[in-house]
C-alpha cells in the first residue's frame, strides 16, 4: 500500500503525545542499535501482555506461553486468514465487529468517515486470496507521524525546510480514487482540514488536466504513484509539466530501480521512497542510497525462509514476519507479510544503524511453469531483473497469460524506441528462460500497457492463477 496516509497525517501532529515519540524516535537512533533494540524488547513485552489481556484470539493463542515475552521467537505465527476468521475476538475493543467495518468500507460514499468515531479502516487488495481489514487506533498515526519526521529529517536541508514554508506547504496526492481506502480517507481528511494547501488529484484525471492543475497549484512536496511518477516526469522532460517540488514521496513498489534516478533528475528534486503495508503503515524509509530502513524500534521483523526459520542477512528470505507494536486496538504479532526481502549483511553507507532491507516482490507472485521434467518454479525477482536492466522502460508487468506463454508490457520513455527496448527485454527475458530449460516458453508482446491493479498498484508479475481470472 501508499503510506500517503500517514504522510500527511497533520492533524495529529501537534499533540504532545507525537512531539515526545517523534524525540524518543530521533533519540533512539543517535543511541543506536543497542536502544533500538532495548526499546523492541520493551514494547514488545508490553503489546503481548496488552494482546492476552484485551484480545480473546491472542489469550487463547498464547495459553501456554510464560508470564513475560521478551522474544518474538516464543510466539505462534499468525497470518491475515487465521485473522480475519476470527477479526471480532482478534481486536482488543470489545465494540469492534467485522459487520460494520466491512459496511463502511464496502460503501464509496463513506470515505474519510472514522469507524466507531476514533478508528481509521484500512484495506488490503486481498492479491491473495481474503481481503484484510485493519483497524488503526491513534497511536499508530502517531507513530507514523514520528517516524515520517524522523525520515524527512535525514532527506531535507534547512534550505529544503525553507522553500517549504515559503510555498506555505502545499501539497498535492495523485490517487487512484475509490481504489486505494487508506489513502482516500486520508486526503479526504486533511482537505477538510487544510482546505487549500493540500491539492487531491485522481490518478484518473486526465493527462493534460493533471498538468494543468499542477502547474497552476506549484507544490511543495508531491506524492503520486510511483508509476503516476514515471508519467509525470515524461510530462515535466517535454516541457508541458513546470513544476519545482521540494520533496516526492514514492511508494517503493512498481518501477525499476533506476527510474527513481531519472525522475530525481527531470525534477531536479529528492524523492524519497517508503515501503509499507496496511499491516504496519509505519514500516520503513529508503535512504540515500536506496535502501530502506526497518522502523525496528517500533516493528520486529524477521527474514524466514518457508517453513519460518530465520534467514541471515546476506540472503534472499522467503517471506518476513512482523509485529507491529504500535497498534494496540488489533495486535499484529509475529504476522506473516508474503514479502520476500533482502537484507543488507553489512553497514549501509547512508549511517543510519536502523537493518536495511530491498523487498524483491510478493512471495505469492512465484511463477510456476509445468514441464514433462516437473514443475519449474521461478521468483519474481529472477524474471524482471533482466527487463529492469534494459534502458528506456519506465514500467513493465510480466504476465503469465497461459500456461506455455507470458505476456510483457512495457512502457517506455518518450525518448526510447519502442522496438529496441522490446527486442532488449524479450532478449534478458529469453535467457533466463534458458538457464531454466525453459525454452519452449512464447514471449510476446503485449499490445497494451501495464494494468493497474486493485488499488491503483502495479505488479510487475502476474502469475497464471492470478491473471486468469
Ligand atoms: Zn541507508
Amino acid at each position: 500500500m501508499a503510506t500517503a496516509g500517514g504522510v500527511w497525517n497533520l492533524e495529529t501532529i501537534m499533540t504532545e503525545h507525537v512531539v515526545s515519540l517523534i524525540w524518543d524516535a530521533w533519540r533512539t537512533r543517535r543511541k543506536g542499535m543497542g536502544a533500538i533494540a532495548q526499546r523492541q524488547r520493551a514494547r514488545l513485552a508490553d503489546m503481548v501482555a496488552h494482546a492476552r489481556a484485551g484480545s480473546p484470539y491472542y489469550g487463547e493463542l498464547y495459553r501456554h506461553l510464560p508470564d513475560r515475552i521478551e522474544s518474538v521467537e516464543q510466539l505462534p505465527v499468525t497470518d491475515k486468514k487465521m485473522l480475519m476468521e476470527r477479526f471480532d475476538e482478534w481486536c482488543t475493543d470489545r465494540a469492534v465487529a467485522l459487520e460494520a467495518a466491512e459496511a463502511l468500507v464496502d460503501d464509496p460514499s463513506r470515505i474519510g468517515e472514522w469507524f466507531l468515531e476514533k478508528y481509521t479502516l484500512v484495506t488490503t487488495s486481498g492479491t491473495t486470496g481474503r481481503r484484510g481489514i485493519f483497524v488503526i487506533d491513534d497511536r499508530t498515526m502517531a507513530v507514523v507521524t514520528a517516524m515520517m519526521f524522523r525520515w524527512i529529517g535525514d532527506w531535507l536541508s534547512l534550505g529544503d525546510f525553507l522553500k517549504i514554508i515559503a510555498r506555505r506547504g502545499r501539497s498535492a496526492m495523485i490517487m487512484a480514487t475509490g481504489g486505494h481506502f487508506a489513502s482516500a480517507v486520508a486526503a479526504a481528511r486533511l482537505k477538510k482540514r487544510l482546505g487549500r494547501r493540500v491539492e487531491v488529484l485522481s490518478a484518473h484525471t486526465p493527462m493534460t488536466e493533471l498538468v494543468e492543475r499542477l502547474n497552476r497549484f506549484q507544490p511543495a512536496m508531491i506524492a503520486p504513484y510511483a508509476s503516476m511518477a514515471a508519467l509525470l516526469a515524461d510530462e515535466q522532460e517535454a516541457g508541458r509539466l513546470l513544476i519545482d517540488p521540494v520533496l516526492l514521496v514514492l511508494s517503493a513498489e512498481g518501477l525499476p530501480q533506476a527510474e527513481y534516478g531519472r525522475i530525481a533528475r527531470v525534477f531536479d528534486t529528492k524523492v524519497g521512497n517508503s515501503y509499507a503495508a496496511s499491516e504496519c503503515m509505519f514500516f520503513s524509509c529508503m535512504c540515500r542510497e536506496g535502501w530502506l530502513h526497518v522502523n525496528s524500534d517500533w516493528v520486529a521483523f524477521e527474514p524466514v525462509d518457508a517453513d519460518y526459520r530465520p534467514v541471515a542477512p546476506g540472503e534472499q528470505s522467503h517471506t518476513i514476519l512482523i509485529s507491529n507494536l504500535a497498534n494496540r486496538v488489533q495486535p499484529i504479532l509475529r504476522y506473516d507479510l508474503g514479502d520476500s526481502v533482502f537484507q543488507r549483511p553489512d553497514p549501509c553507507p547512508c549511517g543510519n544503524p536502523l537493518p536495511a532491507i530491498r523487498v524483491q516482490g510478493r512471495s505469492a507472485d512465484v511463477v510456476t511453469f509445468r514441464t514433462s521434467g516437473g514443475d519449474v518454479r521461478l521468483p519474481p525477482l529472477a524474471l524482471t531483473q533482466p527487463i529492469e536492466a534494459v534502458r528506456g522502460v519506465t514500467l513493465f508487468q510480466l504476465a503469465h497469460s497461459e500456461q506455455e506463454r507470458l505476456e510483457l508490457r512495457l512502457q517506455i520513455t518518450p525518448t526510447a524506441n519502442a522496438d529496441t527496448v522490446w527486442r532488449e527485454a524479450e532478449a534478458g527475458l529469453r535467457n533466463v528462460l534458458a538457464e531454466h530449460g525453459l525454452d519452449h516458453i512464447v514471449v510476446e508482446r503485449g499490445g497494451e500497457p501495464p494494468e493497474q491493479g486493485h488499488g491503483g498498484k502495479f505488479r510487475e508479475v502476474i502469475p497464471l492463477s492470478d491473471a486468469r481470472t
